[in-house]
């Protein structure tokens, strides 16, 4: 059986995996592929319709100011989409553009369903074809994982990322976070009724971390309902379990308090990090990754993570303009093993493309 070699394989072709190519090429470095499973941009292109980027578009690029959605320093959403939230489909384009311009080496319609690794190599299995690497670098992220057993009967509902038709009045969203809290501010837009129920009260958290606290742009939307009868928050309310009566559903709650949804409860309750055949690869804290300093797993040398569930400590890279700036110090790694030159990666750091010391990232601002 024929086996394709490189030095490096990436898996998956979206915002991680292309951000990676453009590196890889800036670089210099050739011998790589990247290994997707659709098409470019996949996960975006499969966001619901309604679904928008949370994080706004602006070409401050020159000015050192770059784009909060672009993947490479001279690249810019808002310039070639025209527009300041993008939606999953606008950004698959964009992605698409990237990836054609900087001629990379994407597989499209090329599922990875096993990896294994021998003495030195990392040996890839497709489903008709095997590839061999000394390098993985696994960018596969987490839309293909949702959390769809958080609480007995959990399988009865809806995962928030598969929610496209709302044709009833009122919604019951379980789960406070940025999906949840979006979704309502969607629902709210179209003239239903919502009611949120959370084990915490995500919507309270005041905090510089936009991977924490809700975004503004989020904010902006509800605003007009916060306090009316339209929106209900149940907070500190942990769901225990959801039973299906007749044409309703009876959601269980820690609190003693049970409540009658009229329609499918919507999950906004998030998605595993990693999925079954990398899940061993990797070791885990809960739903966490734990990674070495340089985003390498701690038990599988020379695999690493990109994208947004890396994370150090209490830093959080689940935004694009978090991941992005750790792309170059999984390529400036691996290029040092192999005796490659890492000349591109200057572009990278001068724009702030390069995230090593995270000491930073844990700051307040003033006001
Ligand atoms: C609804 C939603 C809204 C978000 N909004 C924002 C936002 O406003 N701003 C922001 O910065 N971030 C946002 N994020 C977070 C983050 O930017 C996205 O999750 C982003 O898609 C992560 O990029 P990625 O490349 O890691 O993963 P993905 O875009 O999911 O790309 C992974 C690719 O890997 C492929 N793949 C997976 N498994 C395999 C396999 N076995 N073999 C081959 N290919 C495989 C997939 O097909 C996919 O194309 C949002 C996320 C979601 C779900």
């Amino acid at each position: 059986v024929s086996i394709e070699k490189y030095s490096i394989i990436v898996v998956g072709a979206g915002a991680a995996g292309v951000g990676l190519g453009v590196v890889l090429e800036k670089c210099g470095i050739k011998d790589y592929v990247i290994l997707e499973r659709d098409t470019i941009g996949a996960s975006f292109a499969k966001w619901p319709s309604y679904t928008r980027f949370i994080s706004p578009s602006f070409t401050g690029n020159f000015f050192n100011a770059i784009d909060l959605n672009a993947i490479s320093p001279d690249t810019s959403p808002a310039f070639n989409l025209k527009t300041e939230h993008p939606s999953g489909k606008e950004y698959a384009t964009y992605l698409e553009l990237v990836a054609k311009h900087f001629g990379l080496n994407i597989k499209e319609h090329t599922t990875v369903i096993d990896i294994k690794k021998d003495d030195n190599d990392f040996i890839i299995a497709t489903e008709n074809k095997k590839y061999q690497s000394q390098f993985v670098i696994w960018a596969g992220g987490d839309f293909s994982n949702p959390i769809l057993n958080s609480f007995p009967g959990a399988e009865q509902c809806v995962h928030s990322s598969q929610a496209e038709e709302f044709p009833k009045d009122e919604y019951t969203i379980i789960g406070g976070y940025e999906s949840g809290m979006e979704l309502s501010a969607h629902l709210l837009s179209i003239g239903k009724t919502v009611t949120v129920i959370d084990a915490e009260e995500p919507w309270e958290i005041q905090g510089s971390d936009s991977s924490i606290s809700i975004a503004p742009a989020t904010f902006d939307r509800l605003k007009p309902f916060i306090g009316t009868r339209k929106l209900r928050f149940f907070g500190n309310t942990k769901v225990t379990g959801v039973t299906k009566i007749a044409d309703n559903y009876e959601i269980m709650t820690n609190t003693g308090e049970n409540l009658l949804s009229p329609t499918i409860p919507i999950l906004a309750t998030g998605f595993y990090a990693l999925p079954t055949i990398v899940k061993n690869l990797f070791e885990q804290n809960e739903n966490s990754v734990v990674l070495g300093e340089n985003d390498e797993s701690t038990i599988t040398p020379g695999l690493f993570l990109a994208g947004p569930r890396v994370k150090h400590g209490g830093v959080i890279f689940c935004f694009i303009y978090k991941f992005r700036q750790r792309l170059p110090i999984i390529v400036d790694t691996i290029a040092e093993r192999l005796n490659l030159s890492t000349d591109g990666l200057e572009e990278y750091k001068k724009a702030n493309f390069y995230l090593k010391d995270l000491s930073c990232c844990t700051d307040e601002c003033t006001c």
